[in-house]
């Protein structure tokens, strides 16, 4: 039972920093949560995580509008890390980090950036509680790129930096390649055109390692 409520407290948790990404710059308290076609606001029941989901089918009640299912894979991924957290399996630190890649994951993917004080003051916090480690390094590589547009942005040098608060160099290359295979996949699959965001692909990269190190079933 105990577990079941950690995990809902995840997903309400991921869920309001989704609702928080998808409004900004504008006020996440207020007006009240609404759908974000009809604008009409939400009854308390269609704001509980997951399965509100599943007992509107993925559509609004209103106009019939799809719920983003990013939404919901953020919300499974928030009751999961908390879940992983009260099991032990994550300290602190890294359940702080996870929620800030799925934040900025989230950020990244509607408009191919974020908002600076999402990143650092989660950042400040994790180089406190980690130590400095081999971060320097990466946050000069992203004032070059920040300075020079040479095609990686810097909102991605940002991010492994403190991922490098973590892991070791040759841990974070593994990342880095392993995300970059997922990107191109999805680069062809989709034929996207323009700017890619590649944040997901790092948040999904990490999860994916992290579940190699970790889970018996993987
Ligand atoms: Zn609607």
């Amino acid at each position: 039972m105990i577990d079941l409520l950690i995990f809902f407290l995840g997903a309400s948790l991921a869920s309001f920093l989704t609702a928080w990404a998808d409004r900004y710059p504008q006020s996440i308290l207020y007006p009240p949560s609404h759908c974000m076609t009809c604008r009409i606001p939400l009854k308390w029941w269609e704001l509980i995580p997951i399965l509100s989901f599943i007992c509107l089918f993925g559509k609004c009640r209103y106009c019939l509008a799809s719920i983003p299912l990013a939404s919901l894979a953020n919300e499974i991924q928030g009751g999961l890390i908390a879940y992983a957290y009260n099991q032990g399996w994550l300290t602190p630190s890294w359940t702080l980090f996870l929620f800030m890649s799925l934040m900025l994951s989230h950020f990244d993917r509607k408009s191919t950036s974020f908002p600076l004080c999402f990143w650092l003051i989660p950042h400040c916090i994790l180089t406190l509680l980690q130590g400095l480690q081999i971060s320097p390094y990466f946050l000069v590589i992203m004032l070059v790129f920040a300075i020079f547009p040479l095609g990686m942005g810097a909102g991605d040098w940002a991010y492994l930096a403190s991922l490098s608060l973590f892991l070791p160099l040759t841990d974070l290359l593994l990342i880095l390649q392993l995300a970059t295979c997922l990107a191109i996949i999805d680069f062809l699959g989709k034929k996207r055109k323009g700017v890619l965001p590649f944040l997901p692909f790092l948040h999904t990269a990490l999860l994916l390692g992290w579940g190699w190190q970790h889970l018996p079933f993987f």
